[in-house]
């Protein structure tokens, strides 16, 4: 009697390991093999985004517009300048219903190449950076990295480059300093040791045959010119990005881990495109946003802010037989779907154990993000996370909440407010994270598992 008493009023949230099936967890690693296969390829924002619609296609989504009809079941995609995607698999209500919404984001902290890169100092030459997104600068030196980006040319043409993925391609680095001569330097502050304007790319060193200056510099741009048919000018029209050049590896002596780069957000991004894909006519139409631009303020034509996905849904309205855009916002329902900061055991002074998410718990609801007293967050209503809390439970979801950090630590933003801001209903959820912005971030294949679980059951929902 006591223990059932035990069992009924308290919530204690379980390893999902515990009593987990064979089936469940041959599904979960399939899963997760996929998963990987996706960001060991998709380094960028618009290499998530090209791979995402090869696999649309593969799976009948075709580009939006097209014909007329409204049939249920259609699959429709549209790219946002090749930078953002938004797939749709129409339902069978009318968009007067609303629609339910997955929205990830699959850009990541990286080094962006200035518009003028490449100099030359002391017979070296350098690509200079300007860091994008939120990170520690000191783990980007002495790590080996990868280029990947385009050049766009005067004449309209899209030059695609990639140098360092291919294990036969040569890398990058940004040096550090030794310790032997780094006395001055270990007694400044982390966030001070390295300033953002050292954060210059090795780019070469062997200097090109002539009588000017600046040889070396000539000669990686006369490399560059020989592979890609491009000018220090067209450097000025290029989106050049540093990403860490390192392999998806299973952590962990069990390999019940990920590591790699970019789990925020493409750990979610991959969670809902394989849910997307999965889904043949459901209730409400289902939506599945991949976003750019979330880790510096969702601002730009392919961020969360911008009226792009307005115009898709608009369109998608039209076709229900011109339903009114405000009347779909108000009935929809959306699963920001981010990562979270899952308990770090190295570091648990940050966070209130009670409340944290933990790895293999689960896909973790957050919600509210933010900081100092919940400012500049969605925070979710009640109603809004039991909708959830039942969607999960019908359908054997294993999920969390999640918080992040303890009151007062920090904070943080999702694309939520964005989404709230239309006045769609809308909670964070996704994968907890150990290592989170760092250049090779872990990621717990249950919770990887169960996030993608828990955006297919809710594509599902009614
Ligand atoms: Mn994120
Ligand atoms: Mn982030």
């Amino acid at each position: 009697m006591a223990e059932n008493m035990r069992d009924e009023l308290l919530f204690e949230p379980k390893n999902g390991y515990e009593g987990m099936e064979v089936r469940e967890r041959l599904a979960c690693e399939a899963y997760c093999e996929d998963y990987k296969a996706f960001i060991e390829t998709a380094r960028t924002e618009r290499e998530c985004v090209k791979e995402a619609i090869r696999q649309a296609e593969e799976a009948g989504f075709a580009a939006f517009p097209m014909g007329s009809d409204a049939l249920p079941g259609k699959k429709l995609y549209r790219s946002v300048g090749g930078k953002a995607l938004i797939l749709a698999v129409l339902g069978d209500a009318p968009l007067s219903e609303g629609v339910n919404i997955a929205a990830a984001h699959v850009d990541a902290p990286r080094l962006d190449l200035k518009q003028l890169p490449v100099y030359e100092d002391g017979e070296i030459a350098y690509f200079k950076t300007h860091y994008y997104g939120g990170i520690k600068k000191y783990q980007w030196t002495a790590l080996p990295l990868e280029l990947h980006g385009v050049v766009a040319l005067k004449n309209g043409e899209t030059i695609e480059v990639s140098i360092g993925r291919d294990p036969a391609d040569p890398a990058f680095v940004i040096t550090d300093l030794l310790p032997h001569l780094a006395a001055d330097q270990m007694k400044k502050t982390l966030s001070e040791a390295i300033p953002g304007e050292s954060l210059n790319i090795l780019a070469g060193s062997i200097p090109y045959d002539d009588e000017g200056g600046d040889k070396v510099k000539l000669a990686v741009l006369s490399i560059l010119n020989d592979k890609y048919g491009i000018t220090e000018e067209d450097l000025l029209s290029a989106e050049l990005e540093a990403v860490p050049a390192l392999a998806v590896r299973d952590i962990g002596i069990d390999r019940s881990m990920i590591g790699a780069y970019g789990h925020d957000d493409r750990s979610c991004a991959y969670a809902e495109l394989k849910a997307i894909l999965e889904t043949e006519t459901p209730v409400r139409t289902a939506v599945c946003i991949l976003a750019d631009k979330e880790e510096i303020g969702s601002e730009g034509v392919s961020g969360m802010q911008s009226e792009a996905f307005e115009s898709f849904m608009e369109d998608l309205c039209e076709l229900s037989g011109g339903v009114r855009l405000r009347r779909c916002f108000e009935k929809s329902f959306c699963v920001s779907a981010d990562v979270c900061n899952g308990f770090d055991p190295n570091f648990p002074e940050v966070s209130e154990k009670r409340n944290a998410a933990r790895l293999n718990y689960g896909m973790g609801i957050c919600k509210f993000t933010g900081a100092r007293g919940k400012s500049s967050t969605n925070d979710a209503s009640a109603e809004t996370v039991a909708k959830l809390r039942k969607i999960f439970a019908d359908n054997g979801v294993v999920w969390q909440m999640a918080e992040l950090g303890k009151v007062d630590q920090g904070g943080g933003g999702t694309v939520a407010v964005y989404m709230s801001r239309r006045n769609i209903e809308t909670i964070d959820a996704g994968v907890p994270l150990l290592s989170m912005h760092a250049p090779y971030e872990v990621a717990a294949k249950f919770d990887c598992y169960m996030t993608y679980k828990g955006v297919k059951a809710f594509y599902k929902d009614r």
